[in-house]
């Protein structure tokens, strides 16, 4: 076989040449047959005249008759060495993943929070190159004093290189700024378990095709650099939301401190998280097996928390070059100069390196650990609502009764209420499907007991019983 497939090779990158481009290649098992390289019956490879003019008669295996690979410069078996090895093909699945989210896009939600004034939109427009806060509106002070914590919300999307994002910034415009911040941090977390919810919901329910989700997959909590390190409100925003959301400290505005300054703020910080137990987002650790360049890197990015950043939506002329940066009498500071702060490490983290991860420990942490409270709850409530219909059906009152309230929190509850909804509701069609299907043969024996699941779908009725059983 290797004299025809080094045929092969001679007229394909003759073919390449002459195209002056990259000429995808097939596993051989998938290639037309070759006149004259077919095996032979006894499975010996034919033997074929060497001389340069029967190579160039011969059609080439790559010439029309052959398929392009779609995977073009990506195809894995496009190179010299796979040439004379039969394959199956399943090295191209990585690439046919690849493909599949590059076509569905990607979505991120990042979430900043942290006092007023502290550079929290400057940074994430320079972050972003975008301009997310034109519409803002300032408060004054009078106003300040007497607004709430609010949640505001601005998607934008954005496209680099046929890679689309839908990248969403949830503020917090109000946190800290009041007299007494007392509890300011509860409309936050609040928001993000009406997101965990409304995605459970959704998960949980009929139609789970397209389900819309705004789970905050990573929140910058910006720490001020004129304190002495935290400060009590930091305390007890990150200690709320540890177990909700990952939280990335920041130290603000450091160009307003010497690089010894940042070095001690930093250090004083990293010591109060672990004091007060504050569990911040992880990065995962290296595999032994990484090389030397990649552990330093990993080494530096942990070394970096809190990250140092500084904002700026202006470009300015620093050495020759327009940069963003902030302009002072005394010279320049650049926000890309990893010499005047972490900003870069900061984008490189959040979008190059750990944009995914971010997304994983959401679901596989944050977002399990509010499914299990929420499925804890509803068992409960379920094992109650099933030993009340026991008792009922024993008195001989009709099935469902109404969920008395105040027996566990209201939002369960409400959610448990919806779900029970939903089920009559399937219930009440499928019947009158039966009904239907059946011609009224028969009338369908009423049985108040629960069925037994077999699948999701086939028995909606029981899901949310199934819910409660696999929770059990
Ligand atoms: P936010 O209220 O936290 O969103 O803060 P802004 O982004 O609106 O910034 C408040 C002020 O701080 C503005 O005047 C910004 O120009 C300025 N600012 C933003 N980032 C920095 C920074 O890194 N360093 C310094 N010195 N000032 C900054």
């Amino acid at each position: 076989m290797h004299s025809s497939l080094q045929l092969c090779h001679t007229s394909h990158d003759a073919n390449r040449e002459a195209e002056g481009q990259d000429c995808p290649h097939t596993p051989s098992y998938l290639r037309p047959p070759v006149a004259g390289s077919a095996l032979s019956d006894s499975g010996s490879e034919p033997s074929l005249p060497h001389s340069r003019s029967v190579e160039f008669d011969l059609p080439s295996p790559v010439s029309p008759t052959r398929p392009r690979s779609p995977w073009a410069r990506f195809d894995p078996y496009d190179n010299t060495e796979d040439q004379d090895k039969e394959y199956v093909g399943f090295a191209t699945l990585p690439n046919q993943v690849h493909r599949k989210s590059v076509k569905k896009g990607f979505d991120f939600t990042l979430m900043v929070a942290g006092e007023s004034g502290l550079g929290k939109s400057t940074l994430v427009n320079s972050l972003f190159l975008t301009d997310l806060y034109k519409d803002r509106k300032l408060l004054n002070a009078e106003e300040r004093i007497t607004q709430t914590v609010e949640i505001t919300k601005h998607t934008v999307d954005i496209e680099e290189k046929g890679v689309k994002l839908k990248l969403t910034i949830v503020d917090t415009p109000g946190f800290g700024d009041a007299v007494n911040n007392t509890e300011c941090w509860k409309s936050v977390a609040d928001y993000i378990d009406q997101q965990f919810e409304q995605y459970f919901r959704d998960e949980s329910g009929l139609n789970r095709k397209n389900i819309q989700d705004n789970r905050v997959h990573c929140c910058l909590y910006f720490i001020s650099p004129f304190g002495h390190g935290l400060r009590p409100l930091d305390v007890e925003f990150m200690k709320a939301l540890h177990e909700k959301v990952n939280i990335v400290p920041i130290l603000a505005k450091a160009d307003t401190l010497t690089p010894t300054e940042v070095k001690k703020k930093k250090i004083k910080i990293r010591e109060e998280i672990e004091q007060y137990g504050i569990k911040i987002y992880q990065f995962p650790d290296c595999d032994s097996d990484e090389d030397e360049e990649f552990k330093q890197q990993d080494l530096e990015l942990k070394e970096s928390i809190p990250f140092a950043v500084i904002g700026s939506n202006t470009v300015v002329e620093a050495k020759g070059k327009r940069v963003r940066g902030r302009l002072y009498p005394w010279g320049i500071v650049e926000v890309e100069n990893s010499a005047h702060c972490d900003f870069v490490k900061l984008r490189n983290m959040l979008v190059r390196t750990h944009m995914q991860d971010l997304k994983d420990v959401t679901r596989e942490t944050h977002y399990e650990n509010y499914r299990a409270q929420c499925i804890q709850s509803m068992t409960r409530m379920v094992v109650k609502e099933r030993n009340r219909n026991k008792l009922t059906r024993e008195s001989g009152t009709d099935f469902p009764i109404p969920v008395v309230s105040g027996v566990t929190d209201s939002e369960t509850e409400k959610l448990i209420r919806e779900k029970d909804e939903e089920v009559r509701q399937v219930d009440h069609e499928t019947e009158s499907h039966e009904h239907h299907d059946h011609g009224h043969e028969h009338e369908p024996e009423h049985n108040s007991e629960p069925l037994e699941p077999s699948d999701h779908h086939a028995n909606p009725e029981t899901h949310l019983h199934q819910m409660v059983d696999e929770a059990l």
